[in-house]
This record gives C-alpha cells, sequence and structure tokens, in this order.
C-alpha cells in the first residue's frame, strides 16, 4: 500500500479535500515514494489563518525558550539521520553521503539559530535628554511563507524556518511537489520538538497555485523563496504591491578559473566536485570551467577521464558516486542542452548519453558530461542547465579568463584555483559573485557565513544564514523611555 501524506495545518496532519499526487523514486520509477496532497485555496488560506493565531503566543515567548526547541528539533533530526537521509535519496536521487550530510547539517543549522534566542537583540544609544533610556529591539514580521526548491529539500528549509522561528515568526511552507517528503519529516521533528499548534504549518501542491494562494494573501507579512530566476521575479511583482519583506535566491552559472599556475589535479578534483557533485543540481554548481590556454590541454585531458571513471548509479546503491536527475523533465532538459551544446559547435569529450549503463533503465539518469571548445556566448555556457553538464572556456590570459568569467548574467558563487596570490586577491575584489571560494569548490559555504548571489541570482535584499538571516525575520523597533 502506498503511504499517504497530508498537510500540516494548526498542528494536525490534514487530510485534503482535494487531489493527490505521487512521487517516484527517480533512481527507480517503478517505486512509488508516496501519495502527497494537492493543497486547495481553502486549505492554504486554513494555513494561513492558523499561523496567524499561534503567532503573538510565539512571538512574545522569551527566545532562550524559542531556542530550547530548536535545541530538542536538532537532537531528534540526529536520532532520526539514517531514515531522513535514505528517504530524502528515494524521493531526491542524491547519494546516500550526500543526503546524510545535508541532514546533519540541518541539525547544525538549527542548533546555530537556537543559540540566536540567547544572542540576538538591538542596541542601547545614548539618549538626548537626562532620565530616559533610548534602545531598539527585534519584533518579528509575523506570518512568513517559506518557499523553497527540491535541491536541498531539508537543507535549505532549515536555513529560512529556523530563523524564522527563533524571530518569533509564525510560518506557512510550501516545499517543492519534487521533495515533499523530507518537508513532512522536517515538520514532524518539529512538532515532536515542542512547537506550538500553528506555528508551523505544511501545505503541499501546486507552485503556481498554492505559491500563488501563499504570496498574495493579505495576512502574510514576508516571503521567503529560493528556487528559479522565472518564478523568483514572478513572485517579486506580487509582493512588492503590498511592500512586504521578501527575499529570493535563486539561479546560478557558475564559474570557476583554472590559471596557468594551477595544481591542475586540484583543479580536476575540484571541478568534479562542484560540477558532478549532486548530479550537477546545485544553484552553486560549477558549469563553466574557464581555462588558461596553456594548461588547456592537459587539464581537459584529465577532467575528461575524471568524468568518464565517475561511477553512476542509484543514490542508495554502495559504490554509486553520482545519482539520477531528480525527474524526467530536468533529465529532458539535461540531455536537450547536450544537443544543443553540439549543435552551436561544441565538442563533446565525456558523457552526452543517457547515462543509462547496465541496470539504470528504469531511472532517471544522465552521464557526466564535458564539452571543450565552448564560445563564452553559447547558449550552453550562458543559461542555467541545473544538471552534470559542464563547458570548458579557454581564455588567453588571466585579463580574459576574468572577463568570460563576468560576462553573465547569474552572480553567485565563483571560484579561482591558483597558487598565484595576486590573481587570488584580485579575483575575490573584482567578481561579480556573492560566494567567492579560492582553490576551494564552487559549492559548499559554513552555514554561519553570509550566502546569497548578486545579479540575477538573487533579490539582494538579505542575505540568508548567519547573522543576516535574523535581520530579515526581524524588524527593528526603537524605543525611547523618559522617566520623570
Ligand atoms: P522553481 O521551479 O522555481 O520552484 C521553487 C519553488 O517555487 C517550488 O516550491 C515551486 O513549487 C514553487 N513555485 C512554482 N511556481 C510558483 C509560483 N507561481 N508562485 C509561488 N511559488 C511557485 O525551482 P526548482 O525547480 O524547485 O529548483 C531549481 C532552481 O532553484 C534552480 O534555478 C536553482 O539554481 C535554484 N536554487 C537556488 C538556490 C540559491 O540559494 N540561490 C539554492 C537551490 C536552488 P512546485 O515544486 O510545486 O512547482
Ligand atoms: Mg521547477
Amino acid at each position: 500500500m502506498t503511504q499517504q501524506f497530508h498537510n500540516f495545518i494548526g498542528g494536525e496532519w490534514v487530510p485534503t479535500s482535494g487531489d493527490t499526487f505521487e512521487v517516484r523514486n527517480p533512481a527507480d520509477t517503478d517505486e512509488v515514494v508516496g501519495l502527497f496532497p494537492l493543497a486547495t485555496e481553502d486549505e492554504v488560506r486554513a494555513a494561513v489563518a492558523a499561523a496567524e493565531e499561534a503567532q503573538p503566543g510565539w512571538g512574545t515567548t522569551p527566545g532562550p525558550v524559542r531556542g530550547e526547541v530548536l535545541y530538542r528539533a536538532a537532537e531528534i533530526i540526529r536520532r532520526r539521520a539514517d531514515e531522513l537521509a535514505a528517504d530524502l535519496t528515494r524521493e531526491e536521487g542524491k547519494t546516500l553521503a550526500e543526503s546524510k550530510g545535508e541532514v546533519l547539517r540541518s541539525a547544525d543549522i538549527l542548533d546555530y539559530f537556537a543559540g540566536e534566542g540567547r544572542r540576538m537583540g538591538g542596541e542601547t544609544l545614548p539618549a538626548e535628554t537626562r532620565n530616559t533610556l533610548l534602545f531598539t529591539t527585534r519584533m518579528p514580521l509575523g506570518v512568513v511563507a517559506i518557499i523553497t526548491p527540491w535541491n536541498f529539500p531539508i537543507a535549505i528549509p532549515t536555513w529560512k524556518i529556523a530563523p524564522a522561528l527563533i524571530s518569533g515568526n509564525a510560518v506557512v511552507f510550501k516545499p517543492a511537489s519534487q521533495s515533499p517528503l523530507t518537508a513532512v519529516h522536517l515538520v514532524e521533528v518539529l512538532a515532536e520538538a515542542g512547537l506550538p499548534k500553528g506555528v508551523i504549518n505544511l501545505v503541499i501542491g501546486s507552485g503556481s497555485k498554492v505559491g500563488n494562494v501563499l504570496v498574495t494573501d493579505e495576512r502574510v507579512d514576508g516571503v521567503s523563496f529560493t528556487g528559479s530566476y522565472e518564478v523568483g521575479t514572478g513572485i517579486y511583482l506580487q509582493t512588492a504591491k503590498r511592500m512586504i519583506r521578501t527575499q529570493l535566491e535563486m539561479g546560478g552559472k557558475n564559474p570557476l578559473i583554472v590559471a596557468a599556475d594551477a595544481d591542475l589535479d586540484k583543479a580536476v578534483a575540484l571541478v568534479t566536485r562542484g560540477g558532478f557533485g549532486l548530479t550537477g543540481q546545485a544553484c552553486t554548481a560549477t558549469s563553466r570551467v574557464v581555462v588558461d590556454r596553456a594548461v588547456a590541454r592537459e587539464f581537459t585531458d584529465r577532467l575528461t577521464a575524471a568524468a568518464r571513471a565517475l561511477k553512476v548509479g542509484p543514490g542508495l546503491q554502495q559504490g554509486s558516486q553520482m545519482g539520477p536527475a531528480v525527474s524526467k523533465g530536468q533529465r529532458e532538459t539535461d540531455l536537450e542542452y547536450i544537443e544543443i551544446g553540439q549543435n552551436e559547435g561544441a565538442r563533446l569529450v565525456a558523457g552526452g548519453s543517457n547515462g543509462a549503463g547496465d541496470g539504470l533503465g528504469k531511472g532517471h539518469f544522465v552521464a557526466p558530461t564535458v564539452f571543450t571548445d565552448v564560445r563564452p556566448d553559447m547558449r550552453i555556457a550562458q543559461e542555467e542547465i541545473f544538471g552534470p553538464v559542464i563547458s570548458v572556456i579557454e581564455a588567453g590570459d588571466f585579463e580574459d579568463a576574468m572577463q568570460i568569467a563576468d560576462n553573465i548574467g547569474f552572480g553567485l558563487a565563483a571560484s579561482i584555483c591558483t597558487n598565484d596570490l595576486r590573481k587570488a586577491l584580485q579575483f575575490a575584489e573584482r567578481i561579480e559573485a556573492g560566494l567567492v571560494k579560492v582553490n576551494q569548490p564552487t559549492t559548499g559555504v559554513p552555514l554561519h557565513a553570509p550566502f546569497g548571489g548578486f545579479k540575477h541570482s538573487s533579490s539582494g535584499t538579505f542575505k540568508e544564514q548567519g547573522k543576516g538571516a535574523v535581520d530579515f525575520y526581524t524588524r527593528i523597533k526603537t524605543v525611547s523611555i523618559e522617566v520623570s
């Protein structure tokens, strides 16, 4: 029997009055992961109402007490880590090791923001009159809508929900339709940790329907979204009308420069990890490698060998180094871009096939793919593919490489592989990206460091993670008290 999952509204798992949909394992489409609700408009409105009712009580609960709930949630996640990781792999496809890392990171994120319950505060300022106390204090926004993508189905929701909760907000959470099971688990954990009824609500269903009702509901005071540029900009147009606080983190087309002096083994390791890790389905994935002509041949040969050596297979199977694409549609997009690249005149040196080796026919597999002879203006070098497809672009020298790296609409992550201090510093200073790495993969950022993009990768309104996360979820109130 296929298990049926529900929305979580006002502290109860409520069966939908609408339709349901199936999620299947992307590594084996014969396996149904679960049946999930397509929340109706009334159900979304009920979730917002529950959040609105619960928020004042939670918002006035002392920060350290709110923190205790988050600490308990972190403990529960660690206790259930193996089960949560296996379910994450079953619905999203990434390897078990990748899932486990993501699940444990969520526990760490909860711990970090639990601590904010004792730290976040305002400032005391000199008053202009005697016997007067002048200070600032942080107030929650109220009810916040959190809309997330499928590629980090527990880490991204956690790095939004944890700061929202510690700041005293109530949450209505709309996860991606491709990864609702992990969202159900996260909400189970928060409920078990003792979060009062109505403080967290989960509505699963169609992005355009559920998402649109949420972002246009007058009781919603803030929206935090991660996903594609197209959907993000559509949300911004809606929330701007009511001038509610909005945070959008969107796509990337992230470059890694291989300088002439680079350690090529290291460069290949960084590109392989950043480009094929998580099946290339990371917003910070390396998708453009800009390599100095002097070492291009040698580098490309080694990268090609590394790509061909990667073992593609089901994430739950031991030894698999790269799982499938998340869905049929994503796999088709990947294959379509591989065709576009060939038609544009780029040279395919690794992958390109559907990646379905022996026994992989029932999954959405794509082989790790490398193109060389890519020109910076080709579509495969300009558009986000969100799959395991790497474009290698040759540059004449460092200045040329900088130009190519920056000539793009996105600005999320960027890296350079070099031991030349001057180049490293120039790169860090000049590149238009929110996350800059030297001799590290474009992917990955410590959870206490600010995260967010430049250009079309972000609304640029607030950073996620670190201290900036609490800034997004709070309003500063200035208080002046004179006693006579
Ligand atoms: P997406 O298609 O934009 O969807 C993101 C979320 O928005 C999903 O929950 C989706 O629901 C929902 N949604 C869709 N249409 C909506 C609408 N009209 N109103 C409100 N919500 C709506 O993105 P995705 O395919 O899940 O994820 C891939 C994208 O996320 C890539 O572009 C990637 O770069 C980006 N990403 C960015 C970051 C970052 O931090 N910068 C991190 C990870 C991923 P449904 O699933 O039901 O459609
Ligand atoms: Mg999508």
